[in-house]
């Protein structure tokens, strides 16, 4: 019902980008709809801001968020880390569930802690960080990159805030504020990926760094002026991967309807009118980028 009074829709098949060619020694990467991705190697498996809980919108807005931890184990059966990008819920939900699940550390900024220990995760599993540093992650590194969150709702940038101390759990959606917001850069050793998960960033703090491939945040990107230009001359990526432009509302199994007004078509578009391949990945789609 409301989804036919929005108009919502599935992106067009068309948009979705045929198989990269194949190579040895490649990263796969799973789309988990928002800004959520898992980036693997035999070596290593890292999440980003995976929500896989996903409750409709009317339950989303009036009751507590509730973990499906059956729909985790079974999309993300094995994790080393998980990096969060901000703390907002339709980043960070799922987080401490897959750390019990998987044993995995989860690496975020202090509200992104405070959220794990909110839902009862040890102190082992938490790595605190203010960006701008190195963490060591298996053979691969990892660093927080200083950012701001994207005007994403009406020009205006939503649940503002930090959390320092642990949120209720389970919360409402309107407990969880962004914090400090991070975009990451993951060094697998033979591929850069910097994963942007709100529509903005710090141009000096992305500045010198080399990406093969950007996970691009596709909500709200149209308040940030120049937002896909400056991230091309910036990080001069071979790939681009746009993300969160599903309403996060859809089941996590059933088909993703894009955001009104997000125009992946039109992303994808200007994109490459900046000379770099645009990678659109269904839900739950994998790609594997070699060098
Ligand atoms: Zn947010």
């Amino acid at each position: 019902m409301l989804k036919k009074w929005l108009g919502l829709t599935a992106p067009q098949a068309s948009l979705y980008s045929a198989p990269l060619p194949a190579a040895e020694g490649g990263l796969e990467m799973t789309y988990l709809g928002t800004s959520g991705f898992v980036l693997k190697t035999p070596q290593r498996t890292v999440v980003l801001d995976p929500y896989l809980s996903r409750a409709n919108i009317l339950d989303t807005l009036t009751k507590p968020l509730h973990v499906q931890p059956g729909l985790i184990r079974k999309h993300i059966p094995h994790a080393d880390d998980v990096l969060i990008g901000h703390a907002h819920y339709d980043h960070i939900l799922d987080a401490p569930a897959l750390c019990k699940l998987t044993g995995a550390r989860l690496i975020g900024s202090v509200a992104a802690c405070n959220v794990g220990r909110a839902a009862g995760l040890p102190e082992s599993q938490l790595v605190e960080t203010h960006g701008r540093e190195d963490i060591a992650c298996g053979e691969w590194t990892v660093r927080g990159l200083p950012s701001i969150h994207g005007k994403a709702i009406f020009g205006r940038v939503p649940l503002p805030g930090d959390m320092l101390t642990p949120p209720p759990w389970p919360p409402r959606f309107h407990q969880l504020k962004h914090g400090q917001v991070l975009n990451w850069l993951v060094d697998t050793g033979s591929l850069k990926i910097v994963h942007i998960d709100s529509a903005d960033f710090i141009p000096a703090e992305l500045q010198g760094i080399q990406a093969d491939v950007v996970c691009l945040c596709a909500i709200g990107r149209k308040h940030r002026p120049d937002y896909v230009k400056e991230v091309v001359a910036l990080l001069k990526p071979k790939w681009i991967v746009p993300c969160h432009w599903d309403t996060m509302f859809t089941p996590f199994e059933a088909e993703p309807e894009q955001i009104p007004g997000v125009d992946l078509a039109g992303m994808v578009r200007e994109i490459e009118a900046e000379g770099v391949r645009a990678v659109v990945m269904p839900m739950r789609g994998k790609q594997v980028f070699s060098r």
